[in-house]
């Protein structure tokens, strides 16, 4: 076994956490403070090859795998977990076009995306519930040149940044009732809804996408006809959950930079509170909580570039990983006392961040379903 990160993808994590610190570290302020998301980075991202990390080549992207995507979301989110959310759920529709769309439709949008002439949208969940995704009710009704789709999306990352967001609806009934479409914006009938206002993640877009007698090409569906409940789910857990975890992993990090910091900084009984046992304690277990979780989810990633089964570990990182952010984040802001209370300390805004992660990308008690299946079978 070898631990060591490819020299080459060394390269990748150092660009990334110099893009972080030097251009995304100047949004963030303002992120938390209006909810907006900042579209003037979204040349910057392409530009520092982010938006095209695991895109093709021939597509416009590095294709540098997901190793590299996973230290490159971390590093982000080191600095803005809201950014990192963005590029994880915009990762997903590239994802979902290379498994499953034609040639013809990869040349029409993934260099689209690669470029950031829109933000990449992955829209599965509605008002009746994200975990239960057969019980969706948007519905496509096949006409003789294609569908025409009703319905309404929620809680979809990037909603108001998209051009081309893939969207699942039903199109029959049961497991192969769902289907995949891509939905240009350009389509009559396609509108945008409520933004959301969240407590963390702040600066990341999360609003609605609504249809109204959208009238759809049939060339626009992705996957054939009854295969959304597929294209769904394998962007959920092999793009979409290392990407969760990957954010949470960037949380877990800046908690530990900001723990240790004030612990070093904080004076009382004349000492650093660092030589305090109980302070000492913290730290351990926030650094615990951090390289247990960097394990994870690095092999899962390693997994998926070696093209193995994978699914399941992806779901046992963003489950750890997104409850241990939370964890290590509280106990760095316990740690600060009443400063970690205080929104010009960032230990406060990683909580709150740390929090949101847990049920974007599918809530802990889905993964725990899903992982215990892997365990009983
Ligand atoms: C910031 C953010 C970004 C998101 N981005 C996207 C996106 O880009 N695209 C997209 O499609 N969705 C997105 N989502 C939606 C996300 O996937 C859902 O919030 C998530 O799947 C949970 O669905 P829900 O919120 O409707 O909760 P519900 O499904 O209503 O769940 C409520 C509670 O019931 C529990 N529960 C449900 N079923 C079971 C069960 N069988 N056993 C035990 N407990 C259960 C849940 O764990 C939860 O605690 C995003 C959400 C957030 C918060």
């Amino acid at each position: 076994m070898n631990f060591d990160i490819p020299s080459e993808l060394k390269i990748v994590q150092r660009s990334a956490r110099e893009f972080a610190e030097q251009v995304v570290a100047k949004y963030v302020t303002g992120m938390e403070e209006t909810g907006e998301y900042p579209k003037a980075l979204i040349p910057a991202l392409a530009e520092a090859g982010i938006l095209g990390l695991i895109a093709p080549l021939e597509y416009g992207g590095s294709d540098l795998g997901y190793l590299a995507r996973t230290l490159a979301l971390e590093e982000i989110s080191r600095v803005s977990a809201a950014i990192g959310l963005s590029m994880q759920c915009h990762h997903m529709q590239i994802a979902a076009l290379v498994d499953w769309g034609t040639a013809k439709q990869k040349k029409k949008y993934i260099p689209a995306l690669c470029r950031g002439d829109y933000l990449g949208v992955v829209a599965v969940t509605e008002p009746t519930g994200g975990s239960d995704l057969m019980g969706m009710t948007s519905v496509a009704t096949p006409t003789s040149t294609g569908y025409v789709l009703n319905g309404r999306k929620c809680f979809i990352t990037n909603s108001h940044l998209a051009g081309a967001p893939l969207v699942v609806a039903k199109t029959g009934e049961g497991p192969r009732g769902l289907s995949a479409f891509v939905i240009e914006r350009e389509l009559k009938g396609y509108s945008t809804g409520r933004q959301e206002h969240k407590m963390g993640l702040r600066g990341a877009n999360t609003g609605e996408l609504i249809f109204k007698d959208c009238k759809v090409p049939r060339s626009n569906m992705i996957g054939d006809e009854g295969a959304g409940l597929k294209v769904g789910l394998k962007a959920i857990s092999e793009t979409g959950r290392p990407g969760m975890a990957a954010i949470a992993l960037g949380i877990l990090d800046a908690s530990l930079d900001e723990a240790v910091k004030f612990a070093r900084e904080r004076v009382l009984y004349k000492k650093p509170i660092s030589n305090l046992q109980a302070i000492q304690w913290g730290l351990a277990e926030i650094y615990a909580d951090r390289e247990a979780c960097k394990l994870l989810c690095y092999r899962a990633s390693w997994l998926k570039d070696q093209g193995r089964e994978c699914a399941t570990e992806m779901t046992l990182a963003k489950v750890v990983t997104t409850e241990a952010a939370v964890r290590a984040s509280r106990k760095a802001l316990e740690i600060h006392g009443g400063c970690g209370t205080m929104l010009e300390y960032p230990v406060q805004r990683l909580y709150r961040d740390a929090m949101v992660c847990v049920s974007a990308g599918g809530t802990t008690e889905i993964g725990k379903i899903v992982m215990s299946r892997a365990v009983l079978d």
